[in-house]
């Protein structure tokens, strides 16, 4: 009986040693030696066999055994867990955390609220009107009738014959000269869609469009304010020019370009070496428009202007591709 118990406990402590910590394989080991059926359990019925004055010492031995397996193996299982335990806790908590990824405006957004804040410490309101416009309001109210030639310079996205996507945010001027008496300031900014894809194009872009009517407004006034927004909008010593153009809603026009900002005027790539860069179109409002929306044009003038938003970001951001505003990419979008 002596030699079973040593071996079985001989055993059992090299298999406990080799069972690596696993905690499944040890309530294995406790099964087999200390279960109902286990080896243990098995040396207890034996008991019977031995013979009667060596009974109490067997007995003695036998729960000896038992307690030391009982120890060996709690004593394993809790070394297991707390190894378990460390594994899982191995991080530094005075380590800084994580900072959530905070969003930002996107560089044209940031464009439109400068410009939008720029005219409105000049007097002019805010409005925003549909994106998907009636041909009157994008076209005939303001002087391009059907078969006007200037038609051909705007490549629309028509919805149906007389519903169209606008294709710049003029028609704005109309909507809002039809609901107000003069005087008015506005700018409306927003959404324009044409059908055109490029370096320089994209089939969705933004616009802002302003307008002055009063009495008495003269082309001085539309110097004066489109001076004060480009020293405002790009330093104070950037020159600036007009240009004659042409536009159906606007008589006479104008074009509006800036010293490069690039080279300062003394001509590069990006001005095509004339030092001068096109900002924006603008003109005396046609009297032919104001007719449209029953003002008299022999009682009040006025000047409208109208600039690319993505034009102004690219200058002032030295982007050379449009395309770049609207791929989403976060490396570029972060820049700004
Ligand atoms: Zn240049």
């Amino acid at each position: 009986m002596e030699e079973a118990v040593h071996k079985l406990l001989e055993a059992a402590v090299k298999e406990i040693a080799t069972s690596g910590s696993n905690l499944q394989e040890l309530d294995n080991l406790r099964i087999r030696y200390l279960g109902r059926k286990g080896e243990l359990t098995q040396l207890f019925k034996e008991l019977g066999r031995v013979p009667e004055g060596d009974r109490p010492a067997a007995g003695k031995l036998l729960n000896e055994l038992k307690v030391e397996l009982e120890n060996r193996l709690s004593a394993a299982v809790e070394g297991a867990k707390q190894r378990l335990l460390e594994g899982r806790e191995q991080f530094d908590v005075t380590i800084p955390g994580r900072r959530p990824l905070r969003g930002r405006l996107h560089p044209v957004t940031q464009i439109s609220f400068e410009v939008s804040k720029i005219f409105n410490s000049l007097g002019f309101e805010i409005v925003e009107g549909p994106e998907v416009e009636l041909d009157y309001y994008n076209f005939e109210a303001l002087n391009i009738p059907k078969d006007h030639p200037a038609r051909d310079m705007q490549d629309t996205f028509y919805i149906s014959d007389d519903v169209v996507l606008r294709t710049h945010t003029s028609p704005l001027q109309v909507r809002v000269m039809e609901k107000h008496r003069p005087p008015l300031r506005i700018i409306a900014p927003g959404r324009t869609y044409r059908c055109d894809s490029d370096a320089t194009h994209t089939p969705m872009f933004h616009q802002v469009e302003g307008l002055m009517v009063g009495e008495d407004i003269s082309f001085g006034n539309l110097k004066g304010i489109l001076t004060i927004f480009v020293h405002q909008m790009f330093g104070p010593d950037v020159a600036l020019r007009f240009r004659p153009s042409f536009f159906p809603f606007t008589e006479p026009s104008a074009e509006v370009d800036i010293e490069c900002v690039m080279c300062r005027g003394q001509g590069c790539r990006v001005c095509s070496q004339t030092g001068w860069l096109e900002i924006l179109g603008s003109g005396m409002v046609d009297p032919e428009v104001f007719k449209m929306v029953g003002y008299d044009p022999d009682k009040v003038t006025g000047f409208a202007f109208g600039m690319g938003i993505e034009r102004i970001a690219m200058l002032k951001f030295g982007i050379d591709d449009l395309r770049l505003f609207f791929e989403n990419d976060l490396r570029f979008l972060r820049q700004f």
